[in-house]
């Protein structure tokens, strides 16, 4: 018989507790200030690297844990700890995957190092595929790549935007079309080295939640990379616009949905990490605030809620879990599992966050609780990788091998 756990084994749970102490200690506590500020938490991050948090490593571990859990249970913690704080200290994972998801042994082993930085100077990265006129449709992008071959470089041109990191990023990750007629698989990967002419960073935009996280557009402007900046090579990239060219599908992947697909369940259990968070403050208050002579949990019609928000949450846990193993264990997503669990989590974090604001009464609208916060910051998990629209585009033609629009 396969033995079947969803328990976590030692080292999991020492590395869960470890977060959660960081989480608590050093995130909670500053989660307002930064919110307030609307800037990247520098000291933050810099904290995060001296204790190991940040940094390649890090992550590279929790990746490879063959259970699959080690990214999840990491985001939940420290999302759980704030999500504004926790997108700067995870953003350049988006770059890193992109990276791991499309580049060679060597470009991992030169650019990864230099997107996190040191501890003495940390750094952080930035993946660019979305633009003003190509969010959801990434097949649209315009931003365009030209090969120099007299100088082996590539020439990018071209406006990104909503880019999580854009333009205060050491590194950028650049997602542009080699070849527009192709659409999306006409589309390659480049990383755009530090101090690299041409790029520069557009509006930095003000936003209604994660505002520590800085989100702005990225103007690229004739910017030249060398040749080995394009992630995978040139000779693969000139065979998979050869077989593009001659409808040759072998899959549909192209290097934008490769990155998202390996990121949806972890984005998932950050917003699950919001919302366990706003539960947990629900529940003490709902059991600590008198009216009518008695704590508010004792009217079922504010324990049902709290139960229903418990019951969401552990759900959309295990999609996560389900759609993380998954991966680890090269099932293939044949129901678009990520997707499910990243549409389930990112709904799930801002019902649960609005139920808390209301059992706060007129305190959970109000910045001196947290939870008005974490309702604003939850409201990003139905719009970003992927909107809940897109999510269930993705399952419904997955589950019909129809074309649905
Ligand atoms: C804070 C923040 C950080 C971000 N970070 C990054 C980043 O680091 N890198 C990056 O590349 N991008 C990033 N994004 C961009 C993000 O991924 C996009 O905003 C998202 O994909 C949606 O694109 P859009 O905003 O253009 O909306 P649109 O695509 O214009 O969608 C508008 C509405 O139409 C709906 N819709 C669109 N098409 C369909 C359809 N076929 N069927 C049904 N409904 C549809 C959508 O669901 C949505 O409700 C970030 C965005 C934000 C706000």
């Amino acid at each position: 018989m396969n033995p079947f756990s969803l328990a976590l084994g030692e080292d999991q749970l020492a590395v869960r507790d470890w977060l959660h102490g960081f989480a608590a200690d050093v995130m909670r506590p500053a989660a307002a200030e930064w919110d307030e500020r609307e800037e990247t938490p520098w000291p933050i991050i810099q904290e995060a690297a001296k204790i190991g948090i940040y940094s390649m490593d890090f992550y590279a571990q929790q990746f490879f844990d063959p259970s699959g859990v080690g990214i999840p249970v990491a985001m939940e913690e420290l999302f759980w700890g704030d999500a504004g704080i926790g997108l700067s200290i995870v953003g350049t994972t988006l770059a890193a995957v992109a990276l791991l998801a499309n580049g060679t042994d060597e470009q991992i082993g030169t650019w990864a190092p230099q997107m996190f930085g040191t501890p003495e100077d940390v750094k952080v990265a930035a993946f660019c595929s979305s633009e003003p006129d190509a969010g959801s449709d990434v097949s649209a992008l315009r931003t365009k790549a030209v090969y120099d071959q007299a100088k082996d470089e590539w020439v990018l041109n071209g406006t990104k935007t909503w880019a999580t990191n854009g333009g205060i990023a050491a590194v950028h990750v650049i997602v542009a079309t080699v070849d527009p007629e192709l659409g999306a698989r006409g589309q390659a990967s480049f990383v755009v080295p530090p101090g690299t002419p041409g790029l520069s960073q557009g509006q930095k935009f003000k936003k209604h939640g994660i505002r520590a996280s800085h989100t702005a557009e990225v103007v690229l402007d004739a910017v030249r990379v060398p040749g080995s900046c394009l992630l995978g090579g040139k000779e693969k990239l000139d065979e998979r616009l050869a077989r593009a060219r001659e409808g040759v599908r072998k899959s549909g992947r192209n290097a934008a949905m490769a990155t998202f697909e390996a990121s949806r369940p972890a984005v998932g259990a950050q917003a699950i990490g919001i919302a366990r968070a706003a539960y947990e403050v629900a529940l003490d208050y709902a059991r600590t605030r008198v009216q009518f002579g008695r704590p508010i949990i004792d009217n079922q019609g504010v324990a049902f809620t709290l139960a229903d928000m418990r019951t969401r949450i552990d759900a959309a846990r295990l999609l996560v879990w389900r759609a993380s193993w998954m991966a680890a264990n090269q099932q293939p997503f044949t129901a678009a599992e990520g997707s499910m669990s990243k549409l389930y989590a990112g709904e799930t974090a801002k019902w649960v966050t609005a139920q808390a604001m209301q059992i706060l009464g007129g305190n959970g609208f109000t910045r001196e609780y947290p939870v008005e916060r974490m309702h604003r910051d939850s409201a990003i998990y139905t719009i970003f990788e992927g909107t809940s629209e897109i999510q269930r585009l993705v399952i419904a033609r997955a589950i019909s091998g129809l074309p649905i629009r």
